[in-house]
Formats: structure tokens, C-alpha cells, sequence
């Protein structure tokens, strides 16, 4: 673990969706699905980003455009160098032998990590993975090539199944044996897994998103109400029961000032 910003170099950055970019760097960070690291852009801060991609001597990131800083980011290509601190969090677990994975947007991107994972271990994955719109879908390439089932969703129906991947899920908890089911994702969409497998009693872990200024325990503004856990330190995969004890999931989030806001 880099407990103080490396500096890294990008090796390539290569466009895996529209304003979405996967960015790759030489050298491990001996990440576990699910974890993250803090990315340090000199004159703009440091922000979480999941891992994306694991090989033998490379790993990557996969980042959406969405304000500053990925904007920033997004103006830097093959050769530039930025800050790597981390892995940091806990992984997702990697229990059970016939399981879901469900993701949202960018929220595939840890996904398909732990898929690669699961899937060399012999279990049976099945993914789920939702978008706006086609132009937005992460990864088909890398799954055509996998042992890994997968299923679209998109809203604008351009592509897979019309609608929300989340009816995949209802769909697939109908048909098959599902002994765990692991989610990344807008955190609306996130409720909407989580009352699927609690109804169907079917265990699961969730990925959380809150504000995160230091990644590793200290700062508290990740932290989660009522029970004080942060999100970076305690989570960011959380269980469906530890999720019973957050009031906020699904109502509110932080911001970096505190305040609570819209999700
Ligand atoms: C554990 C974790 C893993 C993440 N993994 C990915 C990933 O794999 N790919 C990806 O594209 N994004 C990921 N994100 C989101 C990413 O950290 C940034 O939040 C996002 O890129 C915002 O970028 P921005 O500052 O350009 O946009 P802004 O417009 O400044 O922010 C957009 C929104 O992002 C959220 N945000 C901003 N700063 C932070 C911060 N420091 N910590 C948490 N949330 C913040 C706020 O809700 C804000 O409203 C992850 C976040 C967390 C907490």
C-alpha cells in the first residue's frame, strides 16, 4: 500500500465509453475488488477511484468526465504523471458460487474486476450492467471475451433490455439459484437491488459513494448517519444488513462542506 502519493505515469489512456476514459498505469498497487485508490492531480486535489483493471504488472482506472476535476484529468494522456495513493477500503467479499453482479454506469467499472476474479476461480457470474444509452455501455468487448454471462439494460432501449437494468435483476432472482449479489452503482438504483434481494432474502454487498477528502479514516467526511462508519476506512462495500443501520442510504448524501444535499 502507497501510503503517500506515488507518482505515476500514465501509460495509455484509452476511451471506453462516451466521456468515459480508462486511464493505465505500470505497477501494482495489489488492489482486491472493490477497493480503490486516491488520485492526486497537482493544483486540483485528490479524488476515489475504484480499480478497474488488474494484470500482471498494470492496473486502471476508469473515469467518467463529470466536473473540474475530471475535466482536468481528462486533459492528460500517455507520458503525464499524477499521484497514486492507496489501495484503500474493504474489497468485496467474494462469497458464493452463483451470483449477480449489478452496475450502474461507471459503477461497472469495480465490477468487472470482481468478475474477472470470480470468474478465474471457477464461480458463476452473471453480469448486469445498465446505461443511459448504448454510447455509455462499459466493457462489451472484455466481457465477449470472459466466462462471464452478461446481460444490458438501457433506458433509451438502444441497446440489451429497455429500461432499467435493476428489472434484469427481478428477472434473474425468478429463473436462477442466486446465492449472493454484489452492486455498484446510483445509489437510487443501489435502494432498488437492495429491496430486491431483501424481499428475496438473498445476501448481497453494495458500493457506497460519499464525499472522501483524505481515503484513508481520517477527515470523517465520508462518514455515515447514524452509525459514524466511513465510508472510506469501514467501507466503501457494505452489507445489506450493515445497510439496515444507515438511515441516509438511499435519502442523502454530504457534501465536502457537510451539508446534507440531494443523491
Ligand atoms: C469509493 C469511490 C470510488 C469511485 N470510483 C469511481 C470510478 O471508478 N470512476 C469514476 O468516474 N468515478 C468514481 N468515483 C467518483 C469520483 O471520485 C468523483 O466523485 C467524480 O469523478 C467527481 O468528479 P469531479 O470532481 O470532476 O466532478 P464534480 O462536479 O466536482 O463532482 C461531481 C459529484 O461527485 C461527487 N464528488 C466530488 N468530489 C468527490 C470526492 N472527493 N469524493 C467523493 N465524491 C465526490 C459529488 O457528489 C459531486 O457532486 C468514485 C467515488 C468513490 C467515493
Amino acid at each position: 500500500m502507497n501510503e503517500r502519493p506515488v507518482m505515476m505515469k500514465i501509460e495509455k489512456a484509452v476511451d471506453e465509453a462516451k466521456d468515459t476514459k480508462t486511464f493505465w498505469f505500470s505497477g501494482r498497487v495489489g488492489a482486491k475488488p472493490g477497493q480503490f485508490v486516491m488520485l492526486w492531480l497537482p493544483g486540483s486535489g485528490q479524488k476515489p477511484f475504484g480499480i478497474s483493471y488488474q494484470e500482471r504488472g498494470s492496473f486502471a482506472l476508469t473515469i467518467r468526465r463529470v466536473g473540474g476535476f475530471t475535466k482536468e484529468l481528462f486533459k492528460l494522456g500517455t507520458g503525464d504523471r499524477v499521484g497514486i495513493q492507496g489501495p484503500y477500503g474493504k474489497p468485496f467479499s467474494m462469497k458464493g458460487d452463483n451470483v449477480v453482479l449489478i452496475g450502474g454506469g461507471y459503477g461497472t467499472a469495480p465490477l468487472a474486476l470482481l468478475a474477472d476474479e470470480m470468474a478465474r476461480k471457477g464461480k458463476n457470474v452473471h453480469m448486469i450492467t445498465g446505461a443511459a444509452g448504448k454510447e455509455f455501455l462499459l466493457y462489451q468487448k472484455r466481457f465477449e471475451k470472459s466466462k462471464v454471462k452478461t446481460t444490458y439494460a438501457t433506458d433509451d432501449g438502444s441497446f440489451g433490455h429497455k429500461g432499467f437494468c435493476t428489472e434484469c435483476l427481478v428477472d434473474s432472482v425468478k429463473s436462477g439459484n442466486i446465492d449472493y449479489v454484489y452492486c455498484c452503482g446510483p445509489e437510487k438504483m443501489m435502494v432498488k437491488v437492495f429491496e430486491i434481494c431483501n424481499k428475496k432474502e438473498i445476501p448481497g454487498e453494495f458500493s457506497l459513494e460519499r464525499y472522501m477528502k483524505c481515503g484513508f479514516g481520517v477527515c470523517g467526511s465520508c462518514t455515515l448517519d447514524p452509525t459514524g462508519w466511513r465510508v472510506c476506512k469501514d467501507g466503501p462495500v457494505f452489507t445489506l444488513e450493515q445497510l439496515k443501520k444507515v438511515d441516509e442510504f438511499g435519502k442523502y448524501k454530504r457534501d465536502g462542506s457537510g451539508k446534507k444535499g440531494k443523491l
